[in-house]
């Protein structure tokens, strides 16, 4: 569920019920807006009908829900939870974002002015029932679907809707965001601060420092977790960033990835070569004439790079990603993940520290106009039907590339571990556009094995550029040096 624009309001109606048929899909699809901005995972659905449920509720949001919400008084999707609240149970502490169906004016107010209740949506039966919620609150937010007009869309490659009809087929999204600048969201902000890697709360540990959901080295401004206490954050920072950061190094000078102190340069290990951003949208590069990591092929227009890197150690490159999902994973599905948040916070890299491998990185680079600003995630769980998907998968885009790892899950994947086959289909990106490759050169697709536990020393990055066309000018050392 992508951060939209923050809902300063929390009260809300839609169209009518009988003049607009996504009434119900669109009041719902506010109410889970707010759960992701307010961090919780509890919306109560409120009928003033119980015939609705095989009505309204069952052509909006399937009959498969409503089974549930009969049987079970629930159904759970994207990690939140829908309960069915009766107008006696909403006083209760169960879910504070409602949902209210048609509920008729006389028995508004006591529902929805609840101290429990932090948001609520009302979907009007009737021009009267909306008048009285109107009195009721002035303020209240009309929420509308927009049609997405389809010919604005850029056509995509019949590859890409593989990808995307693969991930479909197999995968259910609990966690997605596109993180720029301006939207900052506090992750447990309304929580009990109990750290979700180590456990422990104040005093046993604090939580004074500002601790960002995915490193700043790679754009995160926005996404800050308040449950990671500063010991981990100390940790994970020294421990498993560190290696991350030396291992995008030269993708990040590159890509023009602002982090705390802006656009890293790259530097050779000989002095003799650097790159520096003195902004976003601009690089510059000194090479010594005949230096083999330079390559000019002016035939196709290509410049070719190889950079190198400071040795890095592979398996913090990995933690760092699941660091990473952890940090989003939903409550329900990051309790069956204790073993990793254990490994993670090892100071040790050693595969004794947790025997799995190998720890692969699905590592895409596409070419194109970078994106420079923002960053996007998707957490993935195994939809109940596929037996040929990993357990959970994690996918995290900046610049110029598409990072997914599978996460270490030896109960759910034990089929897997035992020898039977998987599959991953690669993540659909922007270079499925159609004509986008043939723009812009193909996309680097390769796995990385980052299993390793010993420094990687004298590594390189071969990248290669499209230029539309090169000038002569007549500074060629920088000014300073
Ligand atoms: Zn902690």
């Amino acid at each position: 569920m992508p951060f939209g624009k923050a809902i300063s309001l929390t009260r809300a109606h839609t169209n009518l019920l009988l003049s607009d048929e996504a009434a119900i899909l669109t009041g719902w699809a506010a109410c889970q807006v707010w759960c992701a901005q307010q961090d919780t995972t509890k919306i109560g659905l409120v009928l003033s009908n119980t015939e609705d449920l095989s009505g309204s509720v069952a052509s909006a949001l399937g009959s498969d829900v409503v089974d549930q919400l009969v049987h079970h008084n629930k159904f759970e999707q994207d990690g939140v939870t829908t309960l069915l609240l009766t107008e006696k149970t909403t006083g209760n502490e169960t879910a504070s974002v409602l949902l209210l169906l048609g509920i008729p004016p006389e028995r508004l107010s006591t529902i929805t002015d609840h101290p429990h209740v932090d948001a609520c949506v009302l979907i009007p039966r009737s021009e009267e029932d909306l008048e009285a919620y109107l009195r009721l609150y002035p303020k209240s937010a009309k929420v509308e679907l927009k049609d997405v007009d389809d010919s604005q869309q850029p056509a995509m490659t019949p590859e890409y809707h593989e990808r995307v009809n693969w991930y479909d087929k197999h995968y259910e999204v609990i966690a997605h965001a596109h993180l720029q600048p301006g939207n900052r969201h506090v992750l447990g902000a309304r929580q009990l601060q109990i750290c979700r890697y180590c456990g422990r709360q104040h005093p046993a540990t604090t939580f004074n420092k500002e601790a960002h959901a995915l490193p700043l080295l790679i754009g995160n401004r926005t996404l800050i977790d308040a449950l990671e206490c500063d010991a981990c954050n100390a940790h994970f920072g020294s421990v498993i960033e560190d290696h991350f950061a030396k291992w995008t190094h030269p993708f990040r000078t590159m890509g023009r990835i602002e982090g705390r102190k802006g656009v890293p340069s790259w530097k050779s290990f000989d002095d003799q070569s650097r790159i520096e951003a003195p902004d976003a949208s601009n690089l510059r590069m000194w090479f010594p004439s005949g230096d083999s990591r330079r390559q000019l092929d002016e035939e196709a227009n290509f410049l070719r790079l190889t950079l190198e890197r400071q040795p890095y150690v592979p398996m913090g490159v990995f933690k760092s990603l699941v660091k990473m999902a952890l940090a989003v994973m939903p409550p329900q599905e990051a309790v069956h993940c204790e073993h990793l948040k254990h490994w993670i916070l090892d100071p040790v890299h050693s595969f004794e520290s947790y025997p799995y491998g190998p720890l692969n990185v699905y590592f895409q680079q596409f070419s194109g106009p970078t994106p420079t600003i923002g960053l996007t995630y998707w957490l993935m769980r195994r939809h109940p039907n596929s037996d040929i998907a990993p357990y959970l998968s994690f996918a995290l885009q900046f610049s110029n590339l598409m990072l997914q790892i599978i996460l270490p899950m030896h109960e759910q994947d034990k089929s897997f571990i035992n020898g039977e086959n998987f599959e991953l289909g690669w993540f659909p990106t922007v270079a499925g556009i159609a004509n986008h490759e043939e723009t812009f050169g193909p996309t680097v697709r390769k796995v990385i094995d980052m299993s390793g536990t010993a420094p990687v020393k004298g590594d390189q990055e071969p990248m290669r550029f499209r230029f539309e066309s090169r000038e002569e000018i007549l500074q060629s050392e920088p000014a300073d040096k």
